[in-house]
């Protein structure tokens, strides 16, 4: 690799010559840690033959390493100062494509089925720009298709609710969606001081794989009731379920059914325990 991206003077020395200064509504902390880059490019490929979709790649930290290991990288930016700096900072690869969209407009379905269609197995990457941590993963999760596996980077205290397990303080309605749709994978924390500029906060990066649908769940329907049930996080699962089903009486009697005692609250509850409760409600 001729000259490292990922460096505090690498950095600094693009931000000067573009006259650029990072833009915070764009979520924008550039890594100054080419062990960090190295990590997660080496992480995110699932295979030899990898197209990589990477979701925001800034002045090209992360995207220099995914052009070293990856057959093809294709990127989407939002800020339109940055593709005269790509221009520059990758001019080494021919491997790399920028799409200058909000990714939140792109159709996932159709990018990978293009992608796959051309032999690739098609994974993503990223360091994702925090105000939109969320919406990004569902808009990949809510897809439908072939996707090999997502790896990004986000705020810890996100990252820690994705992957919190029944019974702790992280646990929310969007642990279980996320666990029903993904296995999880904790890849590396992150501390505040490799980016520039600094966040507030530490980060994470996390791998997600999607397990194998299941056919017989309507996953609306599903989604409804876990979201119902983590409603007012305080109350027990009777008061939230009851309030869903309609009928307190109703409630006591099919969460019995399902074997979970209704004067627990649903911190306490895992995906089996919610699937139980799905079933005894399509009886
Ligand atoms: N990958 C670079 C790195 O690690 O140094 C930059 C990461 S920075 C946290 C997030 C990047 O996402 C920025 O370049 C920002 O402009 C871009 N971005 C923000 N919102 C976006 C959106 N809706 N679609 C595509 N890119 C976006």
């Amino acid at each position: 690799m001729k000259q490292i991206i990922a460096t505090p003077s690498r950095t600094k020395e693009l931000l000067d010559t573009y006259q650029l200064r990072a833009k915070k509504n764009y979520g924008q902390n550039f890594l100054i840690e080419p062990g960090v880059v190295d990590k997660i490019a080496r992480h995110a490929l699932i295979s030899d033959h990898c197209a990589v979709v990477e979701i925001g790649p800034g002045i090209g930290a992360l995207t220099q390493y995914l052009c070293e290991y990856a057959q093809r990288v294709i990127a989407y930016e939002i800020d339109a100062r940055l593709p005269a700096v790509l221009a520059d900072s990758l001019s080494a690869y021919d491997n790399f494509e920028l799409r200058m969209q909000d990714f939140l407009s792109v159709d996932i379905q159709e990018l990978v089925n293009d992608l796959r269609q051309e032999g690739y197995d098609v994974v993503f990457a990223a360091n994702l720009p925090y105000y939109i941590t969320t919406p990004i993963l569902f808009h990949l999760f809510e897809a439908n298709c072939e996707i090999g596996a997502i790896t990004v980077m986000m705020q810890k205290e996100v990252a820690d609710r994705f992957h919190a397990r029944c019974n702790t303080k992280e646990y929310n309605a969007l642990s279980v969606m996320t666990q029903y749709r993904c296995d999880i994978t904790p890849i590396m924390k992150i501390p505040r001081n490799v980016f520039m500029p600094r966040p507030q906060v530490d980060s994470a990066v996390l791998q997600f794989r999607f397990k194998p649908k299941q056919e017989n769940i309507d996953e609306a329907r599903l989604f409804a009731l876990i979201k119902a049930c983590f409603k007012q996080r305080r109350k027990t699962i009777l008061n939230n379920y009851g309030a869903y089903v309609g009928n307190k009486d109703q409630a006591k009697e099919l969460l019995e059914k399902a074997a979970i005692d209704p004067s627990v609250r649903s911190e306490s509850l895992n995906l089996n325990d919610f699937f139980r409760l799905y079933e005894v409600m399509q009886q």
